[in-house]
């Protein structure tokens, strides 16, 4: 280690900046994160520096710069935007004794500034030594996923609760306290619902003396969105990585599962359309069995877990076995197949009804009754619809109104490969044919003999986005 890092105390202690520009003004968003007092040294200041200056949160101070003014300072920053005057400002602070960061310089610093994951009090400062920058933010990246933004103040909260702890609780008492706070529910439960109820409970354990024994996680059914792997939560990417084993379907992107601990067992459970390799009853037994044995198990499906992903039947399977579950929504496939296509679920004064239906039923001789909700103002979003083109054009010509209906299928949204089909009703069969649009599709139907509606629903030609 050519650097060491320290976390220093900067309360009360002076930080001299050099310089008045986006530079300056950077590396005193940084400092104002501390509780230092900064000292800002220029000309002239640019107007975000110039109103932190008025506002009395740093010192400007224009005098010609000498040794004397980097005497006592706890850091000195040089960022002119200059790098001929910023190696002459160096030299000034060093005369002065001050522990000095140059910008863009590695060479005249004696001090780097980390990568920061801030969860103040809780802080990650990542370094590479200038070795790898983009690596760095990298890492950065991962552990903001992995630390709730809500940490720090859980962490606070603990602080608080130390010394009341310390009156009440042995050492080994403590230690279990602390173990259950940040290891499992409790902090789930603060990442959702913030201190409150988090502080009463913790109060309550330490005036009991009672720490509760750890009891299974819950099983996660977590939603991995439509898509590209950063279409899921930081709730979900969480889940993955507490999990010891995973259980996906067919849909989930390989992605998604990278985002899982390297050592966790996935266990691939898809159906392929119309072909149910995995029965549902199998795929229950073995999420219950995993989670009877102890095991975190995360059962991850595409889109959201509350949308035709038969979640209910599992979460039965498990309340039944009695475990507990907990459900981590996702972006659904209608969500992710507008937004790729640029358009909108519902638009105020447009459309006022989403329906989200299924093009296939649990009984197949059973007819769809999607048509009772297609009004004209509905938006009417078709999950597993490509198969069931033939019988969704039948349904409307039934009904009177296959000649105004506009169709937007979008085959493989928030995917490489996605496919985008705009056509009229009637010649639907015969236009998913021709562009070879597969599953999975969303298929969005909507009237056109609505004045707005047939305004801006001009048909538009196949394209691979
Ligand atoms: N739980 C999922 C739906 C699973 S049912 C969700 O909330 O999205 C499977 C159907 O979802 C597919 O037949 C298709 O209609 C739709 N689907 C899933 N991923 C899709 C994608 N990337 N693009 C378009 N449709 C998709």
């Amino acid at each position: 280690m050519k650097t060491f890092p320290m976390f220093l105390t900067m309360t009360g202690r002076r930080v001299v900046i050099v310089g008045g520009g986006e530079q300056a003004a950077q590396k005193c968003r940084l400092m104002l994160k501390t509780e230092a007092q900064i000292e800002v040294l220029a000309d002239g200041l640019d107007v975000e520096l110039h109103s932190l200056a008025k506002s009395g949160r740093i010192v400007w101070t224009r005098a010609p710069i000498t040794p004397a003014q980097f005497e006592g300072a706890a850091l000195v920053f040089v960022a002119t935007g200059c790098p001929g005057q910023d190696a002459c400002l160096h030299m000034l602070a060093k005369a002065g004794g001050a522990v000095v960061n140059v910008v863009d310089q590695p060479d005249l610093c004696d001090a780097i500034t980390p990568s920061i994951i801030d969860r103040d009090p809780v802080v990650v400062a990542i370094g590479t030594e200038g070795t790898a920058p983009v690596l760095a933010r990298q890492i950065k990246t991962r552990l903001e996923e992995t630390l709730e933004p809500r940490l720090g103040d859980l962490a606070a909260l603990a602080g608080r609760l130390r010394g009341f702890a310390a009156d009440r609780l042995g050492p080994r008492q403590r230690r279990d306290l602390w173990a259950w706070v940040f290891n499992g529910p409790v902090r789930d439960q603060h990442a959702q619902d913030g201190d409150a109820p988090v502080a009463a409970a913790i109060k309550a354990v330490i005036t009991s003396g009672k720490v509760p024994e750890k009891g299974p996680a819950p099983v996660a059914l977590v939603g991995a969105g439509p898509g590209s792997s950063d279409l899921i939560t930081l709730r979900g990417v969480q889940r993955l990585q507490e999990a010891d084993v995973i259980f996906y379907d067919r849909l989930v992107d390989p992605g998604v599962l990278e985002l899982a601990r390297r050592d966790a067992e996935r266990v691939y459970v898809g159906k392929e359309p119309g072909c149910h390799t995995w029965p549902q009853d199998r795929i229950n037994n073995l999420v219950v069995s995993a989670a009877l044995r102890g095991q975190r198990v995360v059962r991850l499906k595409c889109g959201d877990p509350g949308v035709f992903a038969r979640g209910a039947e599992e979460a039965e399977a498990l309340a039944e076995a009695g475990l507990a579950y907990e459900i981590v929504p996702g972006v659904t496939a209608a969500s992710g197949a507008a937004a790729a296509v640029g358009g909108f679920l519902t638009e105020r004064g447009k459309t006022d009804t989403l329906v989200l239906t299924t093009g296939r039923k649990a009984d197949a001789n059973e007819r769809p009754d999607w048509i009772q909700h297609l009004s004209a103002r509905s938006n009417v979003a078709v999950y597993m619809g490509v198969q069931s083109a033939a019988q969704i054009t039948e349904v409307l010509r039934e009904a009177g109104l296959v000649d105004v209906v506009q169709v937007t299928a979008v085959s493989n949204a928030q995917r490489a490969n996605q496919k985008v089909l705009e056509c009229a009703a009637p010649d639907l069969v015969e236009q998913i044919a021709q562009a070879g649009l597969a599953s999975p599709a969303i298929l969005f139907l909507r009237r056109t003999d609505d004045a707005h509606v047939a305004a801006r629903s001009a048909p538009v030609a196949l394209r691979a986005v």
